[in-house]
């Protein structure tokens, strides 16, 4: 990551170069919401195919599923989120912005450990430490509420108590509820995983830094079914899964590390995050956790229905617990902009920002362009032959250098140049993004080229 990058210089380039978007901009915007532009959706669609091949395609034990995003509200009171799923809120009176409480502890003392504190204890550290208003510098705090995170909705045409409908919060209560059928269907043996990539909608107290947070993101989740004896070697098997899977999408190890939780939710046998160092400081990228039977033993209860499975070798009959790994599409997808951003100086004094994005992540694979305009039917050929196998960008207008600098911006790997050599021998430059350099290749073995380089 580059030391001059700042949120503000991500986001404008995030604009100019079509990744990202102020959601409805043209209505003044929705707050905290963001449109992916036709380069930033490629790079989010490679992350999740990325995280699908190593998660599900490559592991016989895994299975996806595309579950439902409105759920039947049972599901919610069996979770636990239709009672608790909330977090301390808390207004200045004096400038009216509104702050959680445990965010506005943690920011003043760092090692305050708010995940252990209740409502009461945070309201009292909060008026002993007489903490102020980051807003407004003004000590005039309401009390501590507790702020619903679910959005609701009502379904049907006539509003009452039994219509109400939640936006799920989050994926994995579809691949819980889904339990029984992936078993039977794919005659799964505990221990099994059910993935899925989906979105989910959270009434954030304080939504904000660009992707980071915000109220409708997708996450990436999975949730791995197992024997209790064996589920704490399977929870640090899938922290070093998850570690490995982001190091492989190029965050360095310098900006990655464990956060292990100390306070867990009540059936929660062990939790930790990853966190990256954003341009916003550390942050939780994804999280594992170790969830012990507590999903399947609520929707058994609530359901009816017996969640347990009969292990067909040993005949012993129990509820599965669950390890859960969970990261967001989008707040990765933030992490892997930041890491890949660099201002680089040339040898001529001149700067060029580059995204060094890993080749099998970058939007466009190849950029294909003339050197001249009359040389656009012979650079067309070569984009039909490219573009029937990756993302290509093709661009004949402007000064062959500002090309360069554009794709750059993107991050795309190659661009191949068409120049009246090209004419007489079927041969095409072709420019390495990080290195700058050219090397002459003939037409025909583009696409091997290119197809090595963005194995993933
Ligand atoms: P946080 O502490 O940041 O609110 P969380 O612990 O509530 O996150 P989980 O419920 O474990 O998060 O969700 C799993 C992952 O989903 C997070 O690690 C993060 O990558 C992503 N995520 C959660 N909330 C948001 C959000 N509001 N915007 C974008 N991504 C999110």
């Amino acid at each position: 990551m580059d030391k001059n990058l700042t949120m503000e210089k991500l986001v404008n380039l995030c604009k100019a170069r079509g990744f990202v978007f102020q959601g409805s901009e043209i209505y003044g915007g929705f707050a905290n919401t963001w449109d992916f532009g036709p380069v930033g959706v490629e790079l989010k669609n490679n992350i999740k195919k990325a995280w699908w091949k190593r998660f599900v395609q490559e592991d016989p034990m895994a299975y996806g599923v595309d579950a439902a995003i409105l759920m039947n509200p049972r599901v919610w009171e069996a979770s636990g989120h239709v009672q608790s799923f909330s977090d301390p809120q808390l207004d200045c009176k004096s400038c009216k912005y509104r702050f959680r409480a445990d965010n506005l502890i943690e920011e003043k003392f760092k090692d305050v450990d708010v995940e252990r504190m209740t409502t009461k204890e945070m309201e009292d550290y909060i008026n002993e430490h007489k903490i102020k208003c980051p807003h407004c510098g003004n000590f005039n705090w309401t009390p501590i509420r507790q702020f619903k995170l679910m959005f609701e909705t009502s379904r049907g045409t006539v509003e009452g108590e039994k219509d109400i409908v939640y936006l799920r919060p989050e994926t994995c209560q579809g691949e819980y509820v889904n339990f029984l059928n992936v078993q039977r269907t794919m005659r799964a043996k505990v221990p099994f995983a059910i993935a899925q990539i989906g979105k989910s909608f959270r009434n954030e107290i304080t939504p904000g830094n660009f992707l980071f947070r915000t109220v409708e993101f997708e996450q990436m989740e999975l949730q791995m079914f197992c024997h209790p004896n064996e589920s704490m070697d399977i929870y640090n098997k899938y922290k070093e899964r998850a570690m490995n899977f982001v190091e492989e999408l190029g965050l360095t190890k310098d900006n990655l590390r464990f956060h292990d939780h100390e306070k867990l939710a009540h059936y929660a046998k062990a939790a930790c995050d990853i966190q990256y160092q954003f341009p916003i400081g550390w942050q939780e990228l994804n999280g594992i956790h170790h969830r012990g039977d507590w999903d399947l033993s609520r929707h058994s209860e609530f359901s009816g229905k017996n969640m347990e499975y009969l292990d067909p070798y040993t005949n012993e009959k129990y509820l599965p617990n669950v390890i859960e790994y969970s990261i967001g599409a989008d707040r990765l997808t933030l992490a892997i902009m930041s890491e890949a951003y660099e201002e680089e100086t040339l040898e001529n004094g001149e700067t060029r920002v580059v995204m060094h994005f890993k080749p099998f992540l970058a939007p466009f694979k190849v950029a294909v362009l003339p050197l001249q305009k009359n040389l656009s039917e012979k650079a067309k050929e070569v984009y039909k032959i490219l573009s029937k196998e990756f993302m290509c960008d093709y661009d004949e207008a402007g000064s062959i250098g500002k090309r360069y600098r554009r794709q750059d911006e993107i991050g795309t790997p190659y661009c191949v140049t068409i120049d009246f050599d090209t004419l007489e021998n079927n041969t095409v430059t072709i420019r390495d993004r990080d290195t700058m350099e050219q090397i002459r290749l003939p037409i025909q073995d583009l696409v091997s080229y290119i197809q090595k380089a963005i194995k993933f």
